[in-house]
């Protein structure tokens, strides 16, 4: 059985206190591995080399020299590109088609990415008069934050942990990361990628293990940190904040959304369904920009949620190296009880169930595993349960509205503000709903297109700051002013 270990300073090490877990496959409910999970002890051990990294070679190396190595990096990462997609279809039973397209090469392109952004950013200087004449000259100097404790999650675990640790380590910090326990396979096999291109000891470090009392909250505790950088939900958001308040750090949150689709009659039907489904169920809904509030314009709201429910009833549940499959499983038993739990109480809330609703028939080994299916509803209350919170499953609930100021209210009717996706050919109201809809990202007829050097965050409950192209500078570097009086 397959041992997953701590990376700490770049030895591959199991816990002192003998403490482990089961690393079970969503797909099958079997156990697949065991992994170790770390107490304060890997902890202190991760943060002590970490902060020494930070003044060895890995702080004393050209910037040039670090780009290089980060672009090796992420050249190791596609030379061994099967088996990060094994390591990451086994850990959350995602399908093979949706992790070789984006899981794998994106995690490997953040690497590249901001090597090259950091390279290239300017700061600012000016000129101050004086009142003897000889005026002073202020410029601008980015230097490392430190230490970066990155606590990560579960949906998209190798792209979501290197879209923090690429600019982490681009800006020249060193890291701490704490993966999801469900999925700690490729976080952890990226160390011996760091070993293989040269990446000094102690600059990326793992430890595994939960969140309360555990992993997570000794580090994001741990008084040796410069930051936190965290992607998850809204309440682990808020318990990060609390533990980690007496250190006063800097914070980078990732959160929750509940994210509207808002399609309007005059849309192009046929790429509107199609952005839906996948805003809706892709990776089985557990994508924090998905989308689990459609509202559709009257006229058109028979057809649109008619094509809907046929393309929902045509996805394929199975296996993750089966090409047919196009829907894995949710990541497990315990986020299973909760979404069913959620489609339970949608009919409790006077839901018209359109489609699924329960737990699919699965074949053989897959009849233990964590499957759901994709599920539509309509006719819920606006302050229904499972319109205001986050479900993260492949379900969606589908209104009716008449005008677009009512389209952008009901859009903005809820704490969160991560997402938005609207459906039009009229560029006007592109423009004008764009601006008005409370979201940090809006997409206009598309969904999950990223160009990597724009903003990315949240709004309201959905999170605090943005990262993404020189914004992720503002928490991975500490800017300074240096005054010289001439
Ligand atoms: P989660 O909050 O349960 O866990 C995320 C990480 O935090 C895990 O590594 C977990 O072990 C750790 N953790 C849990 N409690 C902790 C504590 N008290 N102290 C320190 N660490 C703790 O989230 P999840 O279930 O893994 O991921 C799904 C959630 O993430 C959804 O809410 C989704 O919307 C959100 N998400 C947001 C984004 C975004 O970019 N905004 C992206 C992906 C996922």
């Amino acid at each position: 059985m397959k041992e997953t270990k701590h990376f700490i300073n770049g030895e591959f090490v199991g816990s002192a206190n003998g403490r482990t877990f089961a690393n079970t496959s969503p797909a099958t409910g079997q156990q697949i591995g065991i992994v170790h999970e770390a107490g304060r002890e890997e902890v202190d051990q991760a943060v002590s080399a970490a902060r020494a990294a930070l003044t060895g070679d890995w702080g004393r190396m050209p910037v040039a020299e670090r780009m290089a190595l980060l672009h090796k990096l992420a050249d190791g990462i596609n030379a061994r590109f099967d088996e990060f997609l094994e390591a990451e279809c086994l850990d959350t039973g995602k399908p093979a088609s949706l992790a070789r397209h984006v899981d794998i090469p994106r995690g490997a392109a953040n690497f590249k990415i901001f090597a090259d952004l950091v390279k290239n950013v300017p700061t600012e200087s000016f000129m101050l008069d004086t009142p003897d004449g000889a005026g002073a000259l202020n410029y601008a100097l980015r230097k490392p934050k430190g230490v970066i404790a990155v606590v990560s999650p579960w949906n998209l675990p190798l792209l979501l942990m290197t879209w923090k640790v690429g600019p982490a380590l681009a800006c020249g910090n060193t890291v701490i990361v704490k993966p999801s326990e469900e999925t700690p396979s490729t976080t952890t096999l990226l160390g011996e990628v760091m070993n293989d291109v040269g990446i000094p000891k102690g600059v990326y470090n793992v430890v595994h293990g939960f969140g309360p009392d555990s992993a997570g909250e000794f580090l994001t505790s741990h008084k040796g940190i410069d930051g936190i950088t965290f992607t998850g939900e809204t309440r682990t958001g808020a318990a990060i904040l609390k533990a980690s308040a007496d250190h006063i750090r800097h914070v980078s949150f990732e959160l929750g959304g509940k994210n509207p689709a808002l399609v309007f009659a005059d849309c192009d039907m046929e790429k509107a369904v199609e952005g839906t489904m996948r805003s809706a169920f892709a990776n089985c809904g557990q994508v924090c920009l998905g989308t689990e509030r459609v509202y559709v314009e009257r006229p058109i709201f028979d057809e649109f949620l008619a094509r809907l429910k046929r393309g929902a009833e045509h996805m394929k549940l199975g296996a993750w190296n089966d090409p047919e499959t196009s829907m894995g499983p949710l990541i497990s038993k315990e986020h299973q009880r909760k979404v069913l739990g959620y489609y339970d109480k949608a009919v409790a809330e006077g839901a018209t169930v359109v489609t699924g609703g329960g737990e699919p028939e699965m074949p053989g080994d897959l009849a233990g595993g964590a499957w759901v299916q994709p599920t539509i509803w309509t006719g819920l209350a606006d302050d229904a349960e499972c319109i205001r919170d986050e479900i993260f499953g492949p379900c969606c609930h589908v209104r009716p509205f008449d005008s677009e100021d009512e389209a952008v209210a009901l859009a903005n009717d809820t704490d969160y503000g991560l997402a938005a996706a609207i459906w039009t050919e009229n560029a006007g109201r592109a423009h004008r709903v764009a601006a008005n809809v409370n979201a940090g990202i809006v997409w206009v007829n598309s969904w999950f297109l990223r160009d990597l050097r724009t903003p990315f965050g949240g709004m309201g409950a959905s999170g605090i700051g943005r990262e993404g192209g020189v914004h992720s500078l503002e928490f991975y570097t500490e800017l300074k002013n240096v005054c010289v009086k001439l």
